[in-house]
């Protein structure tokens, strides 16, 4: 079997001395797209700023593309391929498309090279060449959402990881947020997705991890844990 790109080994880490996540691991493959699903609360965020390095675990091990990356700053995980999108957007609101894009590739100095990133973008966000003038808060939820997830791409990172996309948007514009992570895997980078969206998440996704209260509780391929009795009551309602 190939290499993991992640390797998340029984970590555990919280806040101020309180434990949050009691043991978890995770392995993402190259190319795959990953879900971690779970309520309000049961540690997803935590996961992922443990990988970005914003958190450091107390115990257990990270590597990604077979180098151990456990204790690594946020700013050389980006360096090393891992783009991070938080929960909540974050963009610059009274900054342009354009400019909150540009300081997503705040590792890159050539100009050229940004430009080259920016003409990406647009071309796989058309939304956001038509808007590139405008301020961020200007926009609708679901087209700040894709800025979010854009500026995130600006690294050009290796494995992108993109913390409750469909947040405070409409059921309908959850389907087309899906079919944007889904449109960006394609075009060639490993995802790994958090969402409480359990069914949404787990039908874009190839695999999955179930976490609830710091733990992993269930894992396998999206239909395992779709056709799964304990995901379909506890998560799906049925
Ligand atoms: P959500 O969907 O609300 O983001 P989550 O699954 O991502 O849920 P986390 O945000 O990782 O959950 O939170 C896990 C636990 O850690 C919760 O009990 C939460 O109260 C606690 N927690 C989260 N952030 C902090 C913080 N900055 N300081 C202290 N405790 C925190």
């Amino acid at each position: 079997m190939a290499q993991p790109l992640l390797e998340v080994n029984n970590i555990h880490c919280g806040y101020d001395g309180v434990p949050v996540i009691h043991g978890i691991s995770i392995k993402v493959f190259p190319g795959e797209l990953v879900a971690i699903v779970g309520t309000n609360g049961a540690g997803k965020t935590t996961t992922m700023k443990t990988i970005a390095g914003l958190i450091h675990p107390s115990q257990g091990t990270l590597s990604f593309r077979g180098e151990n990356i456990t204790g690594l700053s946020a700013h050389e995980t980006v360096q090393r391929g891992i783009s991070y999108v938080p929960e909540g957007r974050r963009l610059f609101s009274k900054l342009s498309v354009r400019e909150n894009l540009e300081l997503g590739a705040y590792i890159v100095k050539d100009r050229g090279e940004i430009n080259a990133r920016l003409d990406q973008a647009f071309e796989l966000f058309p939304i956001l060449k038509s808007r590139a003038d405008q301020m961020a808060e200007t926009m609708s939820g679901g087209e700040q959402q894709v800025l979010a997830i854009a500026r995130g791409l600006m690294s050009k990172p290796v494995l992108l990881m993109l913390d409750e996309m469909s947040l405070g948007l409409m059921p309908s514009m959850v389907e087309k947020m899906m079919e944007t992570i889904q449109t960006i895997h394609e075009a060639g980078v490993t995802v790994l997705l958090v969402e409480q969206m359990v069914q949404e998440a787990l039908e874009v996704a190839h695999r999955g991890y179930v976490i609830q209260t710091g733990k992993i509780v269930l894992q396998g391929t999206s239909q395992e844990l779709l056709d799964s009795h304990e995901v379909r009551k506890a998560y799906m309602g049925m």
